[in-house]
């Protein structure tokens, strides 16, 4: 064994036959690069004298497993045993069965999407969000575009290039890295006019900052952190006071940019977007993916004539939706029409307000279900966490929740990579010595795979790329 082994090593022209004979279904493109990877790790292990097996059939099944893995779409379904709700990571907010369905609905084929079924002439994308969206935020006009970064981005490019933006200190948000306001300000070309302090920013602040190249008072909602002790801060009202007397349009970007009043279900309060509108700001940008529950999207709703102008600024063409973000979005719009069905018909809400003992149930149901398959060696219980929401919302929510702590005598961490592995991977957290499987953001069917994934002997490390 060893280098001595190098001559035996099966040509990339034999492993290919043995390839094309397993009939897998991959192209051959595939099959020859996988077959030329395969040999050559196995010849690097023999030159660094290690005991690897040159036998043609192990080496086919390292190819074909290579193959496979580069055949594979790598964006697939997972399981959220984190406990956070809007894991950016983990694609955010779980769309509606109701969502799910109108995607799956208008990609099968063609769609209405930009036709005038009364005349059969070209109509708008629009008109599949708008009237939703006004109605459920009683704003006059409303429209959709790729993600809230881009409609803040498209909303200052249109009112505020070239011109001044007053915003507060306090206010100046990093969300996730890529977005930074004073960045996504600068790439408007509009003029960032920071007033008040990073504590304590006062309506008087914006009013003195005012001058002839003003072009909009600007509130940004902190989604993500919060400031205590010594503070202050002017509100939508009085930005609005200041904006209709001396002429200047205000916006609130909203972020997260509830539909619902969280406080109602027990929840700290996070600004609506009817709030928002009814404390009369001219726009009001949210994104669709966090608390609304919806695809990524970046809504605007506000002032007709501002939505006009945004509309038709040329940077709305580059920011535009496709048709399967509008199929997601109307259904969860059409949702909160009826306020009595939405808190269960949403995922994201129905998470947010799972009770205490529904979260128990569950989790002593997976952990039944696991001491049922797992070694005797492995402690499983039941243990209460805390849950975050994710997504730069309600970062003062903890929620109380329950997750399944499994202890084995092995390496956890083992233990959580072949989780990552499985198909479909299961995200959970290794914390005090225990592997925690939150149970707040599964979903039906969820258990029955992470019991799976957790007890199957699962890949053998080093197998997938
Ligand atoms: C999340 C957030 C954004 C960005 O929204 P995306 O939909 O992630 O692009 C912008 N502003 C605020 C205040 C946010 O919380």
């Amino acid at each position: 064994m060893g280098v001595a082994d190098l001559r035996k090593l099966p040509s990339v022209e034999k492993l290919l036959q043995h390839l094309e004979a397993a009939n897998s279904g991959l192209p051959r493109t595939l099959l020859v690069d996988a077959a030329r990877a395969a040999v050559e790790a196995i010849r690097e292990r023999l030159l660094r004298g290690e005991e690897v097996s040159v036998d043609a059939g192990s080496i086919v099944e390292s190819a074909l497993r290579i193959a496979r893995t580069h055949g594979t779409p790598t964006l697939t379904r997972a399981i959220n045993a984190t406990g956070i709700i809007l894991h950016t990571n983990l694609g955010r907010a779980p769309l509606s069965a109701r969502a799910a369905q109108a995607v799956a609905d208008v990609v099968a084929g063609y769609s209405t999407l930009e036709i005038d079924r009364d005349t059969g002439r070209r109509g708008s994308r629009h008109q599949h969000v708008e009237p939703l969206l006004t109605r459920l935020s009683g704003a006059e006009a409303a429209t959709a575009v790729n993600n809230n970064a881009g409609a803040v981005l498209l909303a200052l490019s249109t009112l505020a290039r070239g011109k001044e933006v007053i915003v507060s200190r306090g206010e100046l948000v990093e969300i996730g890295g890529s977005f930074r306001l004073p960045e996504v300000m600068a790439q408007s070309g509009a003029h960032l006019v920071e007033v008040g302090t990073t504590n304590r920013t006062y309506a008087r602040d914006y009013e003195r900052a005012i001058t002839a190249e003003t072009g909009l008072l600007l509130k940004v909602h902190r989604s993500n952190f919060v400031v205590s002790g010594f503070v202050h801060e002017a509100s939508p009202a009085e930005l609005v006071e200041i904006g209709r007397r001396r002429g200047v349009p205000v916006m609130f970007d909203l972020g997260s940019g509830c539909l619902v009043d969280l406080r109602s279900r027990g929840l700290p309060y996070e600004p609506t977007a009817q709030d928002a509108v009814a404390m009369g700001c001219d726009l009001v940008t949210f994104s669709g993916d966090k608390l609304l529950g919806g695809p990524q999207a970046g809504l605007v709703v506000g002032r007709a004539k501002f939505i006009e102008m945004v509309r038709a600024h040329p940077l709305a063409r580059a920011l535009r939706m496709d048709k399967l973000d509008y199929a997601a979005l109307g259904a969860t719009l059409s949702a909160y029409l009826d306020p009595s069905t939405v808190w269960d018909e949403i995922p994201v809400l129905q998470m947010l307000t799972r009770s205490a003992a529904e979260l128990r149930a569950a989790a002593e149901e997976l952990r039944d279900a696991l001491r049922q398959r797992a070694p005797g060696s492995w402690q499983i219980d039941v243990e209460p966490t805390t849950s975050e929401v994710g997504g730069g919302s309600l970062p003062e929510a903890h929620l109380p929740s329950y997750a399944v702590a499994v202890r084995t005598p092995t390496q956890l961490e083992e233990r959580e990579l072949a989780l990552r592995r499985h198909h479909p991977p299961v995200f959970a957290r290794i914390a005090e010595n225990a592997l925690l499987l939150d149970v707040r953001a599964l979903l039906p069917g969820d258990a029955p795979i992470i019991v799976d994934a957790l007890t199957s002997s699962g890949t053998p490390e080093g197998q997938l790329r």
